[in-house]
């Protein structure tokens, strides 16, 4: 008894990380890693199995083609760490495979979407990406399986987009963390103590209590909303259901990129054959914490929209599916990263929607910048602070999916 009540007193972190998945094992990483941190990291995870965590289930694509500047930076980013992963992330030899392949994003727009890509390519040239703008003739000479009816133009990543094995980098973060001290535990946090504005110490379901040096909110569409409110603090992140949908074909068109048509439905191989969804609108997109996959987004949106698309899809043969859930912020879409409020040694990481796993590499650092140095050393993720929500600035985003 005695014993168990010294443990409980002195317990205690430099670092308490929330959640283990992938952007909780990307910071963990990156601040074990970082040349000025010799603390000690202690990472919470309810769930070591991951099965329902969004980095276990998502489609683990990436790309450049977004609106705005700071999206793209961190894209390019996540492009070149899984270019150097196997180095970077081998533990004892054992370097990850990461199956990165670079077939690109394929967004195709019909007359009012036209203007828009142009208008993000122009940005997206000018941060270094490589993307192409095709007119008709360049789309059906280069994708002859589309059916190009009402598209007018298409945008497509000549490289560093595409798609990856995202449950392997996650484990190779963790991996990685652990070779170097990182401890990981299997609990659920259930409170976090404060004192004015330091976070001061975690408490367990177990009962048990934690201090903390410092405290990192990653528990995703599951928990960050939820840790958050224990602060205080209401972030606007809500759990929104997607399910995906597999299928094998006969045809194998080719080249094939992820193609993102212009009714939104996505469609990409993977594997003997391939997996596609919708967003629904934000009108029928209710806060959801089932698992439950919506059929009828496949039978009365995605399949038709694809068999229009790509002749080739009218038979095809329909597969597995699952559902999981964006931790989608409703304010403007965009990440929250940084410090959680007028928190001084608290900090979030949420809100990823659909591109958390490839924004892990540089939010994982930047954090891990941001705790030890006190501020963005390399990537200034400073647009995604949590202030432009208080202040009613968005961060507005037009290429989401
Ligand atoms: C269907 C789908 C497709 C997607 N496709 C892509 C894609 O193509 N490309 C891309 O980049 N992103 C994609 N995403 C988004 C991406 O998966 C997420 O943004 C990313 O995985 C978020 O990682 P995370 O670590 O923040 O959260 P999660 O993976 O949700 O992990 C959070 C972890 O916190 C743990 N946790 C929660 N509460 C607590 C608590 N109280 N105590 C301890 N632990 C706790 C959970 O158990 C969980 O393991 C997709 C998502 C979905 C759902």
């Amino acid at each position: 008894m005695r014993g168990s009540w010294v443990k409980s007193m002195v317990e205690s972190y430099d670092v308490v990380i929330a959640g283990g998945a992938v952007m909780g094992s990307s910071t963990a990483y990156h601040l074990a890693a970082h040349p000025a941190f010799s603390g000690r990291i202690l990472v919470v995870e309810k769930d070591m199995t991951y099965q329902r965590a969004a980095s276990a289930l998502s489609l683990s694509s990436i790309r450049q083609q977004f609106s705005t500047s700071i999206n793209i930076r961190v894209g390019l980013y996540g492009a070149s760490f899984l270019h150097r992963a196997r180095e970077t992330l081998a533990v004892d030899g054992a370097e990850p495979e990461l199956s990165f392949r670079e077939n690109g994003y394929l967004y195709l727009a019909g007359e009012a979407g036209a203007a828009i890509l142009d208008e993000n390519h122009i940005t997206q040239t000018a941060e270094g990406a490589d993307i192409a703008l095709l007119d008709r003739s360049a789309l059906a000479k280069r994708f002859p399986y589309l059916n190009l009816d009402g598209v007018v133009r298409g945008a497509w990543g000549r490289k560093n987009e595409g798609w990856f094995d995202g449950y392997t980098l996650m484990q190779a973060f963790r991996s990685k963390a652990r070779s170097l001290g990182v401890v990981y535990r299997e609990a659920d946090v259930v409170a976090v103590e404060r004192d004015g504005a330091r976070a001061t110490a975690v408490r367990l379901a177990s009962g048990e209590r934690i201090a903390c040096g410092a405290f990192v909110n990653t528990a995703g569409a599951a928990g960050a909303t939820k840790l958050a409110a224990l602060l205080g603090v209401d972030i606007p992140v809500r759990r929104r259901k997607r399910s995906v949908f597999v299928f094998t074909a006969k045809e194998r068109p080719s080249p094939f990129p992820l193609i993102i048509d212009t009714t939104g439905v996505y469609v990409r191989p993977e594997g003997e054959g391939y997996v596609c969804g919708v967003s629904p609108p934000e009108s029928d997109d209710p806060d959801s914490d089932d698992f439950d996959v919506v059929w009828p987004h496949f039978e009365e949106i995605v399949w038709p929209a694809l068999a229009t698309r790509i002749p080739a899809f009218e038979a095809i043969r329909p597969g597995r599916a699952w559902a999981c859930h964006y931790d989608l912020n409703i304010f403007d879409h965009n990440a929250i990263v940084g410090r959680l409020g007028a928190f001084e040694n608290a900090y979030l990481a949420a809100g990823f929607s659909g591109h958390g796993i490839q924004q892990s590499p540089a939010v994982g650092r930047g954090l891990a910048e941001l705790i030890v140095e006190g501020r963005y050393a390399t990537l200034d993720l400073a647009p995604f602070a949590f202030e432009r929500i208080t202040e009613n600035r968005p961060l507005l985003e037009r290429n989401v999916i």
